[in-house]
């Protein structure tokens, strides 16, 4: 069981086990609610520091807005809040989880006629698909639940309800004696894992698949992106034939929880040479230092928690 210390709960920092719900909140029903996975990173000079703050509120906002929830909170409120929670519980690193959520009034599917809700849970988390996953990979496979078709329900709204899809390829993929499960689109083409975007490595060159690919514009897979253009690489947002994860040199998922986790292999067909490749490495590398602080020039995506 997760152990969060106090819970910022509309406004005020409860105690872990006063920070309850209704059994009636229309989010449990339908899942109603948008959220966000955040982490805190501790620095190399021992300060701590939430990264990409302000991107993470952004999405949170814009997902909310699809749904037509109106968070009664501005975005410096929501942020003071996730420093407040940090503070309280005297987080050096982990994972914060911001969620704004429908609760209880009326159970209609019409969710308007419900109050928007809003709490910040923080907590230590390390490596999502493990430490030793993190250095040479881990094995995944093509899942047999495909993402959602656009015009079904919305991918760059990260909504509780999305990830009903994302748990059944999860839940596949481990039953099946994989680590994770990577999800085509509606057409067949490379979408993303279950809670992570997909870059592969060709001939030299980066792939990633293009926004209308059902995936969640993730904030780690910008980071990469410029992670690259900084080292010189050339990355494409194209569209990816299923067949090009058994041929790819290296590929790599992008998560603020699985950070940058290489693949060793795709329904057991070994990716390259089976483990972690030289330029995963490279932007593995790169990125570790960005978020403890170490590459000055992106010093503005660290919110230092004084
Ligand atoms: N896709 C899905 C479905 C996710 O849940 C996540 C994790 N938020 C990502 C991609 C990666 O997004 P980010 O890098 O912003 O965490």
């Amino acid at each position: 069981m997760i152990e969060t210390g106090r819970i910022w709960f509309n406004g005020e920092l409860k105690e872990h086990d006063d920070a309850k719900v209704h059994v009636l909140s229309h989010v449990l029903h339908y899942g109603s609610g948008c959220f966000e996975g955040i982490r805190l990173y501790k620095l190399k000079n021992g300060k701590s520091a939430v990264f990409r703050l302000k991107e993470h509120i952004d999405r949170l906002y814009d997902s909310c807005k699809i749904y037509k929830m109106e968070v009664p909170y501005t975005k410096d409120e929501f942020i003071k809040g996730i420093l407040d929670t940090i503070k309280t519980n005297k987080l050096e690193a982990g994972y914060i989880r911001p969620l704004i959520f429908r609760g209880y009034n009326q159970l209609g599917v019409n969710p308007t006629c419900n109050p928007v809700e809003a709490i910040i849970a923080a907590w230590k988390w390390g490596a999502y698909l493990g430490e030793e996953g993190l250095k040479n990979g881990i094995k995944v496979c093509v899942s047999s639940w495909r993402r959602p078709a656009p015009n079904t329900l919305p991918a760059l709204a990260k909504a509780s309800g999305n990830y009903l899809s994302s748990q059944l390829i999860k839940m596949e993929a481990l039953d099946m004696g994989f680590e994770e499960g990577l999800a085509l689109d509606y057409l067949g083409n490379i979408s993303e894992g279950s809670g992570e975007n997909i870059f592969l490595v060709k001939n030299g060159e980066l792939l990633t698949p293009p926004m209308a690919s059902s995936s969640l514009a993730g904030i780690t897979r910008d980071v990469v992106v410029k992670i690259a253009k900084d080292l010189g690489l050339v990355v494409k947002y194209e569209t990816l034939p299923r067949e090009f994860l058994y041929l790819a040199d290296e590929i790599f998922l992008t998560g603020t929880a699985a950070e940058i986790t290489p693949v060793s292999s795709v329904d057991n067909i070994k990716v390259g040479c089976g483990s972690r490749g030289e330029m995963t490495k490279k932007i593995q590398e790169e990125f570790f230092k960005i978020v403890e602080g170490e590459n000055e020039k992106y010093r503005e995506w660290l919110t230092i928690v004084e």
